[in-house]
Parts: structure tokens; sequence; C-alpha cells
């Protein structure tokens, strides 16, 4: 079977699982997306939207958080981890979206990277969720699912971004990304994948590695 093959399989039975996934943060407008992306390195999304449910409401606009006591938004933020470099990001990212884009949200890839605190992966979520562009998000779950597929043998995530752009169909390839997501909450999980009941097994290059090794020790 071809990768191109495999992701086809791939996408078909995540589908099915997961016909409604999409993105877990909670926001009302693309910069929250984005403020909320920055806050989920390295925190669950859960957690994010806890913290911006208050922060949100207490900073209704762009002017606020760019005009904000940094000391008090660390405080703020401080329940999502990193809160100095995540409360300085959303400080200047809301100076440069006023200053730079005349308080809008860019919608190219060159330009959300010029913000503080944005990489491709926060950068393809704004093109995929907002803008309904093609996006390839390379998160954690994503880098190990479409590993164990064998789909791809990097984990940088640049690079499996790149591997996957190759195989995924550009209108359907942000949707695939948050399906990963749910999919390895609910079944591709890092430790101990539940292979047994996972529909996806029949083409798994890492379940049929499992298996023939298996074999191997009887
Ligand atoms: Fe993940 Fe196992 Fe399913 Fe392969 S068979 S996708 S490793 S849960």
């Amino acid at each position: 079977m071809t990768k191109k093959e495999i992701a086809a399989l791939a996408e078909k039975e995540l589908m099915k699982l997961y016909p409604e996934a999409a993105c877990t943060l909670d926001y009302t407008k693309p910069y929250e997306l984005m403020f909320a992306a920055r806050l989920a390195a390295q925190c669950t999304d859960a957690r994010v939207n806890i913290v911006t449910k208050a922060l949100f409401k207490k900073y209704p606009d762009l002017r606020s958080f760019a005009e904000a006591d940094l000391a008090e938004l660390e405080q703020d933020v401080k329940p999502c981890g990193f809160y100095r470099n995540k409360a300085k990001s959303l400080k200047e990212m809301a100076g440069q979206l006023i200053n730079d884009f005349g308080g809008e949200v860019p919608d190219t890839m060159e330009e959300l990277l010029t913000l503080s605190g944005i990489g491709r992966k926060t950068a393809n979520l704004m093109l995929g969720d907002v803008f309904g562009k093609p996006a390839v998000v390379t998160d954690t779950h994503c880098i190990r699912i479409t590993g164990r597929l064998g789909l791809t043998k990097n984990k940088e995530p640049a690079k499996v971004e790149k591997d996957l752009v190759k195989l995924l169909p550009p209108e359907s390839s942000s949707d695939f990304c948050h399906r990963t997501v749910e999919f390895g909450r609910d079944i591709c999980t890092a430790r101990k994948p539940k292979c047994e009941k996972c529909p996806l097994s029949y083409f798994c290059k890492y379940y049929a590695e499992q298996i023939s090794a298996t074999e191997k020790k009887k």
C-alpha cells in the first residue's frame, strides 16, 4: 500500500469515528483562538479554556491586551504555565495586530509568523480554522499517530508537516489533524494504544510490527 493510500484510509476511518472533529479551544474572535493556542503550549486545552473564559472578559479587545499591566497579565495566565513568556507574547501580539495589521489577524503563513510567540503550528491552526485554507497542524498526537501509521519517519513538526502536505488532500488536511487529536486521546494514546479495538489496525504499520514481534516470540 502506498503512503497516499494509507492516508486516504486513515482519513476515511477517522471521519467515521469523529465526524464533528474540531479544535477544542474556546474562542469567539479570530485573535482569541491565536491567544488561546499560545497559552495551550505545554498545557491542556481544558485548562486553557478555564483561563480564557475569565481572561477574555477582563480584556475584551486587543487594545486592553496591548495596554495591560504585564505583571497582572502574568498572574492572569499563570495556571497555563510558562506564564511570563506567554503573557509577554499576548501583550506583544496585541500591539503587533493593532500596529501592523489594522487590528485584524493576517491570513498568510508569512505574516502570522511575524507575530510574537507564533510558530507554524499555531499559524496553521489559524489558516485552517479561521480562514478555511489548507493547513496541517502537527501537534504531538498527529506526529505520533502518523508515525505509527507509517506516513512519516520524522518527529520534528515542520518535517512531519512537509510529509503530510504531500499525502493529505488540502481541503481536508486541517480536519484530519483535529481528528488525530481526538483519536490520540481516546484510542491511539501515547502509552498503551488500544490497538485491539482500533479500526485503523488493518493498515497500521505499528500494529503489524507488534503482531509480527509477538509471533516471533512464540
Ligand atoms: Fe494506533 Fe494501534 Fe490504531 Fe495503530 S492500531 S493507529 S498504533 S491504536
